[in-house]
């Protein structure tokens, strides 16, 4: 049974038919270039996502600047089954301010080589 996908990989946005062989690999058509049988197999075999959240912080700050949470966002796609477990992390987290934008919170997630960075300043 085919499959149909769009590729979001450029804004040609080609309609991809993807075919499942016995062996497992997938036969693409309806691409316009290489990197849609690349998408087809990443979002079919592997799929991945960028994550974004917050982390709770230890001493949030007085006054109407005070933020009790600052965002995060992974460093590259974390794999969608894990991105639960990735979150149940993040939420356990506590950062200790000041935070730097950039800054790593959790390095090398489980070893899967997903970074978590805050996304935000918090003096
Ligand atoms: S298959 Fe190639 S041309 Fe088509 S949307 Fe994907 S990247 Fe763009």
């Amino acid at each position: 049974m085919s499959e149909e996908l769009i590729c979001i990989t450029c804004p040609m946005g080609c309609r991809l038919k993807v075919d499942r062989r016995d062996d497992g690999t997938l036969s693409v058509t309806g691409n316009r270039c290489a990197r849609g049988i690349k998408y087809a197999e990443e979002e079919l075999l592997d799929p991945k996502r960028m994550v974004s959240a917050t982390a709770k912080v230890s001493k949030p700050g007085a006054g109407l600047d005070a933020v009790s949470r600052v965002p995060v966002r992974t460093s590259v796609p974390c794999r969608k089954e894990a991105i639960g477990d990735l979150l149940a992390d993040i939420y356990a987290l506590t950062v200790d301010l000041p935070v730097a934008r950039g800054q790593t919170l959790i390095q090398n997630w489980k070893g899967s080589g997903v970074d978590v960075l805050a996304t935000r300043t918090l003096p």
